[in-house]
């Protein structure tokens, strides 16, 4: 049952406190660092996760509303249907010399739900697809030069865009990614632009009309695009004979049934989905026109583990059942009572935020000048008392149920109140039982 105090998750912490003698960093993820939600009280690591519960290894349980594995289980946690596929596949064997024919059926699903597709390659996690899908691009153009808006993963394409300035990463998720080990030859590559701001982009393809391989961004995150402004990126696309690659690895699946460039009518060249297709299960896709896809008989790209039938057979599962339920549209209802309710409990206690995104994937930022970051850890702190794993940004499942946003927007009230009192009598600072959370990613993932 869940303990009240705010510093129950002692062994946790112990445990984290081990894991960054041994692991750099503490953990394989920048998102999932406890200093980023509540540092020396975060609950850090988890025994079992079913639905939207969470339990920490002093069993102690959290209703999760936060990013729910970064975004990665639309249909919440160890969802049945999708673990018995996969538990099948286990008992009958998950490796082998010869290929999985879930391969083949995935792949025609997926261009059967995006019909300007028509060909697919697989990776196991998002930025290594990302990787493929830069390189399918330079293959297909003999060219080089990408220009990019958002985040796309660890890889050396991408922190290549910190060679050219320190802060050219800035404003695209990840202020300050280090580029150390990324040769600086590859300097000037990778040219950023901002989401919405069609001007940036033009600038880059004004420079280097002739040597841009690839526009790569995701077609929305938090961000409505503006009227024509995808329609624009594509126009400059067939302008200049570069290719679009539409980063679906977070926006995918969620907000629409497939990737959200069908919502927003705009077709990619090639589309990127990971995490969201599988349920929690590693599996990513590329899919595309042939001319791109089909580079992948002309440049090496090839990995044992793209080969293991796991990924496959939870993404077909996890389709199928996506679409059997419905999920998008549970998941947007259940992504605007959130926002409501933190609309609501900013008014009613007079505690100032701003609400964002949309509804599949929402966030909310308290607008307390130099105070925000520490009002947001008090936020953490005190809905972690309460039984939840929240900060700023909620990424809803299709395991969250009425009764349990309700009980969530309860909490969400009491520590408004509370947060409120704290700013009143200027004690926030006082009120907190460690320190303050790091930024680090100024997007979630
Ligand atoms: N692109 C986008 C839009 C993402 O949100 C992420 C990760 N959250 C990635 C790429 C990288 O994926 P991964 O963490 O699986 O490498």
């Amino acid at each position: 049952m869940h303990d009240p105090s705010p510093l129950n998750s002692r062994t946790g912490q112990e445990l984290y406190i081990e894991a960054k003698r041994r692991l750099p960093g503490g953990t394989q993820l920048v998102s999932k660092r406890p200093e980023q939600y509540l540092p020396e009280n975060w609950p850090a690591y988890f025994l079992r996760a079913k639905g939207c519960t969470v339990w920490d290894l002093d069993d102690r349980s959290y209703e999760d509303f936060a990013s729910n594995g970064i975004g990665t289980c639309l249909l919440g946690y160890a969802d049945e249907v999708v673990n018995a596929a996969v538990a099948d596949c286990i008992v009958r064997g998950s490796m082998c010399t010869l290929n999985a024919p879930e391969e083949v059926y995935l792949a025609d699903r997926l261009c059967a739900i995006h019909t300007w597709a028509e060909q697919v390659r697989y990776t196991r996690t998002g930025g290594e697809a990302m990787a493929v899908a830069v390189r399918l691009a330079r293959a297909a153009t003999a060219r080089s030069t990408i220009a990019f808006c958002g985040y796309h993963g660890w890889s050396d394409w991408y922190l290549a865009a910190n060679l050219a300035e320190s802060d050219a990463l800035n404003g695209h998720l990840l202020p300050g990614l280090e580029p150390g080990g990324v040769p600086p030859v590859l300097r000037g590559t990778a040219l950023p632009f901002r989401y919405n701001q069609i001007a940036e982009l033009e600038a880059i393809v004004a420079k280097h009309r002739h040597d841009l391989a690839a526009i790569v961004m995701e077609p929305m995150r938090w961000e409505f695009p503006t009227e024509d402004f995808l329609h624009r990126v594509r126009a400059l696309a067939d302008e200049t004979g570069a290719v679009l690659v539409f980063d679906e690895i977070t926006a995918g699946w969620r907000s629409y049934f497939g990737g959200i460039h069908l919502k927003l009518g705009v077709n990619p060249d090639v589309a990127v989905f990971a995490k969201a297709i599988s349920n929690g299960f590693p599996m990513a896709a590329i899919i595309g026109r042939p001319a791109v896809v089909e580079q992948a008989q002309q440049t090496f790209v090839s990995s044992t583990y793209w080969t293991e039938r796991i990924g496959p057979v939870a993404a077909i599962a996890t389709i199928e059942r996506l679409e059997n339920v419905k999920a998008v549209d549970h998941i947007r209802r259940s992504g605007e009572l959130v926002r409501a309710g933190w609309t609501a409990a900013s008014g009613k206690h007079g505690v100032p935020v701003k609400v964002m995104g949309q509804p599949a994937l929402c966030i909310f930022a308290f607008d307390c000048g130099e105070a925000s970051r520490t009002v947001m850890t008090l936020f953490t702190q005190e809905m972690l008392a309460h039984g939840f794993l929240a900060n700023g940004g909620f990424y809803p499942t299709y395991a969250h149920q009425p009764a349990t946003i309700d009980r969530y927007l309860c909490a969400v009230d009491e520590v408004f109140a509370f947060i409120h009192g704290c700013l009143e009598s200027d004690n926030v600072m006082a009120a907190l039982r460690g320190p303050i959370a790091h930024s680090g990613f100024a997007r979630l993932t």
